[in-house]
């Protein structure tokens, strides 16, 4: 039985009910978890709102703005967790950018600031965001990001988000390495494509759907929710001994030659 009840979950990355990490939340918020929910602010704090709407019959007993560029900002937010929580079981890292010029076109053309901003956003923030968990993680823990096969093979358009998503694999490795001492745990999910906000910014997102959809073994893609499930299994102790590995949740895409 999948049961997270008793366990904190700090959740990243949910924007609109589109979101991967809007899926994330359902889910282990029907597990049982209770949630810390973390937006991206903006100027006017449209954003804000939009998502503690969404958000609020989930019952988070944390909502905090974060923008992982901003190092105040996310000491902050475990500064929060620390006080409210004292400790923090899970970590859900889902969230990336890159310009969008920088996901049509050829890769070559990849200015040094929007590889710059793509790494930073998209990669370096798992490691900060370990950074500031895993002193609170006092029990263990489970830290779950979200990855794309266009960090392990080229997919069209994805370019700079697919350095990114390499980069951020092997931050999946290092980290379950070094925080296994403390039965933390660290997975990725590398999920098939999904119409969302982040994902519209890549050239050819519908083909992409569509050609998944003729081509993987399960006819189809996959939902948000299915990802949450998948999360929470990583969350849970039904995977209590699997860390360092990227799960695949694309509806078996990954595995066709042709
Ligand atoms: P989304 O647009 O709903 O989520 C992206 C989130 O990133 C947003 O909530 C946004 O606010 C956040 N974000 C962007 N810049 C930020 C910053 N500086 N600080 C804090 N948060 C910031 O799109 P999504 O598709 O749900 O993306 C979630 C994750 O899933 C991403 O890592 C994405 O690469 C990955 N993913 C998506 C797909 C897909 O097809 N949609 C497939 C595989 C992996």
């Amino acid at each position: 039985m999948l049961d997270l009840t008793g366990k904190n979950a700090l959740v990243t990355g949910i924007a609109n009910n589109r979101s991967i990490a809007w899926g994330i939340a359902q889910q282990l918020h029907a597990a049982g978890a209770n949630l810390g929910v973390t937006y991206l602010p903006d100027d006017k704090g449209k954003f804000e709102k939009k998502v503690r709407d969404l958000v609020e019959p989930l019952n988070p007993s944390l909502f905090l703005p974060c923008n992982v560029q901003n190092d105040a900002q996310v000491d902050e937010v475990f500064a929060a967790v620390k006080e409210k929580w004292g400790k923090v079981d899970i970590l859900i890292h889902c969230l990336a950018f890159a310009n969008r010029d920088d996901l049509t076109g050829d890769f070559s053309n990849t200015s040094r600031q929007g590889y710059q901003t793509a790494l930073d956003i998209s990669a370096y923030s798992l490691v900060t965001l370990a950074k500031g968990a895993k002193d609170l993680m006092t029990d263990g823990g489970s830290i779950v990001t979200l990855t794309y096969l266009g960090g392990v093979r080229v997919v069209p358009n994805y370019n700079v988000m697919g350095i990114a998503k390499a980069a951020l694999e092997m931050n999946v490795k290092y980290l379950a390495s070094e925080l296994g001492p403390q039965q933390i745990r660290v997975n990725g999910i590398s999920a098939g494509p999904i119409r969302t906000l982040a994902s519209s910014a890549v050239g050819g997102i519908l083909d992409m759907i569509h050609h998944v959809e003729e081509v993987a073994p399960l006819r189809r893609t996959v939902t948000q929710q299915e990802v949450g499930n998948a999360a929470a299994f990583l969350c849970s102790d039904l995977s209590s001994g699997v860390t360092g590995q990227i799960l695949y949740v694309d509806a078996g895409y990954e595995i066709m030659g042709m």
